[in-house]
């Protein structure tokens, strides 16, 4: 379109924006737009105003010049949506949901349409919202909350805060993490700072960012320098917001309510917030007063300004690179957030007082299956647990997986074993009840506990997420057994975590501060999932730290209940695995698996494999010789003991130092680990070959796992302990 052409409709449709140049790609969709011949709104009324040609209609439009496809599942590759109805303050909300490619849980993103809070919905704005489904590898829920002047004021803001209150309850349908951030557009981008700021007035934690996309932060003040200068811009004028208010509004002073007058809201405490401003835009100057308010409020705060482009531009990347360039900002905004949120969720420094002066609370009544001595077996044991304080949850145990270390455990073999002994720290449950201030776990929702039930939080493991290397003066504090270091041989005595004894999964209930509790996917059984909290995380933590990846040869030595899902996750990883053995028959079950099988008492398969893996592992129960394993590595890789929590017999450093290769050892996972492994697992469909057993079989099981007769772990129903 010629110069001369755009002049005219812009004579006929409006001047739009003379001080600013706009990028010749948004300008030919204000041609497109123009050339729709909408009227404009502000002369119309609102049934009128609501059928005019929209941006969307005028990219469609370009695509169409351009013979593009305008289909949505084109423009944006490997999002699926679908509609359905959420619930909103007054009754159901007709809503979108995107979902990126991939397995998932994925975090959510509720979104939150632009349009003066009259008109636009959410196929208007179905571009923003999809692209941000792609670039934030979210879950985009799009609602169509009630708009004025039919409901004014607060209407949108009470639908929003519901749709809030509805994703949190319904993550786990969405197949969601319980992350979410907070979008929109315009209007949208004013809920959705608004909506952050109510779910933070509650408490709610649950929002780790806010993208507010050229967001209206006030409407008290019409003469900022952006209404000035883009008083008559398209598609947004200033007259149009006036329009807007006129149907929003119930009475004047509606202006100065926190919900509309952002910069004068109480931010403090808000989450990270992205703002993405246009420059041909008369709300440019509410995203600079809201960055300003946020910065003030000690909010972490990232203003982008878009040069050249106007209100509207980041749903057209379909035919604007700087609205995909606006998108994959917002997307890499929103994925470090969550990244982040993550990350703290397992690093949560906490000022959790665990004193022994503490006041001590409601007791809850328990019952399990304990070892008095070293020699007994195992039997009914009713104890008290403490119940749950405000950032602990309680959870009625469904499955615990029996772990070798159970049994090193009961039988005193490490020697510092604290009876009463109820083991078990392979426990999947249902979370019964929560404490006041908990916010990653709800009520009915399933659950895993590992070998941890707590660490001190402020030691530099603990603060970089290797809780499970805690150096806090009692260590971490284990599911059972108490702290990892004991009162007795800490310094000063120290009792940080304010008991001796912790009683494990072999019982009916557990307690547990609620950042030690894992989230089961929805698709692993639990009692499937159960053996995947100590030895899935066990073995999959070295094959990680050591950068096992597709292609490498890994050794699995011992092929017990860890050596299983160790070949399992190995392979899954793309590994090339090799099961050693000390029992013929499992050479069989190996292949089976897609691994080879290898007897340890081969030399002669020993010697042919030398010097062609890249990493081993060794499960093994006991101190055993890994000095036949040790040719077996190529140069500078690594033999990781995990089986043995003992003095091993003396390594030949001769093989070691003439190959620059590394023997190790590693200690159970950290919390992001375990939730990483659990993830995994549910992604390629893998899991422990189990038995699941009653509790009273648990001492005959015990038996078989020491003569090497399980396949390969035994999980306790725990139903059968009523
Ligand atoms: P299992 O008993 O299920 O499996 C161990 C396997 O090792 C057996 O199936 C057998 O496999 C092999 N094996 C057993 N005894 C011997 C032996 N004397 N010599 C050679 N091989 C033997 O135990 P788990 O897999 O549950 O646990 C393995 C070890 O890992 C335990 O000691 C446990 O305490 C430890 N562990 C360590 C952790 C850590 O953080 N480092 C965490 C969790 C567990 P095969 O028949 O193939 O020879």
């Amino acid at each position: 379109m010629t110069s001369i052409v755009r002049d005219l409709l812009n004579t006929l449709h409006g001047e739009g924006d003379t001080s600013h140049s706009i990028e010749p790609q948004m300008q030919r969709v204000l041609d497109q737009l123009a050339a729709l011949e909408g009227e404009p709104i502000e002369n119309l009324d609102v049934t009128r105003a609501r059928a005019q040609p929209t941006p969307a209609d005028a990219v469609a439009a370009l695509l169409r010049e351009q013979a593009k496809s305008r289909s949505p599942e084109d423009l944006v590759p490997g999002v699926r949506s679908n509609d359905r109805t959420i619930a909103g303050a007054a009754g159901p909300l007709p809503a979108r949901v995107y979902t990126p490619a991939g397995a998932g849980p994925f975090p959510v993103v509720l979104y939150f349409h632009g349009g003066g809070w009259v008109i636009a919905d959410k196929d208007s704005y179905d571009a923003g919202a999809r692209g941000l489904c792609e670039a934030a590898s979210a879950v985009v829920i799009s609602v169509d909350y009630r708009r004025a002047p039919e409901h004014r004021f607060p209407a949108a803001w009470d639908d929003a805060l519901a749709a809030f209150d509805w994703v949190v309850g319904n993550a786990r349908d969405l197949n969601a993490t319980g992350q979410i951030a907070l979008a929109g557009e315009s209007a949208g981008g004013n809920l959705a700072v608004a909506t952050a700021i109510a779910a933070r007035n509650r408490g709610n934690s649950r929002v780790v960012a806010v993208l507010a996309v050229y967001p209206v932060a006030q409407t008290g003040n019409d003469a900022t320098e952006s209404y000035d200068d883009s008083a008559r811009a398209k598609p947004l004028n200033k007259a149009m917001i006036a329009w807007f208010l006129d149907k929003l509004l119930v009475t004047p002073e509606d202006k100065e309510d926190t919900r509309l007058d952002l910069i004068n809201a109480d931010l403090v405490g808000l989450p990270p917030v992205t703002i993405i401003n246009a420059e041909i835009d008369p709300l440019r100057s509410d995203g600079e007063m809201l960055e300003a308010a946020l910065k003030e409020a000690g909010v972490e705060v990232e203003r982008k300004l878009y040069t050249g482009v106007t209100h509207e531009f980041f749903g057209m990347a379909a035919v604007v690179d700087k609205a995909r360039d606006a998108q994959q900002f917002a997307g890499d905004r929103l994925k470090r957030a969550f990244a982040r949120a993550s990350r703290q969720v397992f690093n949560a420094v906490l000022p959790r007082q665990r004193a022994q002066d503490e006041v001590p609370r409601a007791a809850l009544k328990a019952v399990g299956f304990a070892a008095k001595h070293s020699f007994s077996d195992l039997k009914r044991f009713e104890f008290e647990r403490e119940a749950a304080r405000e950032d602990e949850i309680e959870i009625e145990v469904l499955y615990c997986g029996v772990c070798h270390s159970d049994i090193h455990q009961i039988k005193n073999e490490w020697s510092n074993t604290v009876y009463p002994c109820v083991p078990g720290h392979e426990v999947v449950g249902r979370v019964t009840r929560i404490g006041s201030a908990v916010s990653r776990h709800a009520v009915g929702d399933l659950v895993g506990v590992g070998c941890m039930i707590d660490s001190c939080r402020h030691c530099e493991p603990c603060q970089s997420g290797d809780e499970n290397y805690c150096e806090g003066p009692n260590s971490w504090l284990a599911t059972y057994n108490g702290p990892m270091i004991p009162a007795a041989k800490a310094p000063d005595k120290r009792n940080s975590y304010g008991r001796d004894n912790t009683f494990g999964g072999y019982s009916n209930v557990l307690v547990v501060a609620e950042d030690f509790a894992l989230r089961i996917p929805p698709n692993l059984r639990p009692e499937v999932a159960a053996p995947i909290l100590c030895a899935g995380v066990t073995t999959y933590s070295p094959l990680k730290h050591w950068g096992v990846k597709a292609g490498d040869k890994v050794g699995i030595i011992g092929f017990g209940g860890l050596g299983d899902l160790a070949a399992k996750i190995a392979l899954a990883m793309g590994a090339e695995v090799t099961l050693f053995t000390s029992t013929e028959e499992k050479l069989e079950e190996a292949a089976r698996l897609g691994a080879k099988g290898i007897l340890e008492t081969d030399e002669d398969a020993l010697v042919a494999q030398k010097g062609s893996f890249d990493f081993i592992l060794s499960t093994i129960p006991q101190k055993h010789d890994i000095n036949p394993f040790i040719p077996l590595l190529k140069r500078d890789r690594t033999l990781c003991v995990v089986g043995a929590l003992e003095p091993m017999p003396p390594v030949n450093n001769q093989e070691v130092a003439f190959h620059r290769k590394n023997v190790a050892g590693s200690l159970i996972g950290s919390l992001h680990d375990t939730q990483e492994i659990l993830d995994f697992c549910a992604e390629h469909d893998i899991g422990p070959e189990i038995e699941v057993i009653d509790i009273e079989a648990v001492n005959d099981a015990i038996k078989h796992v020491i003569k090497g007769e399980v396949r390969f772990r035994y999980v306790i129903n725990m139903a059968s302990l009523a």
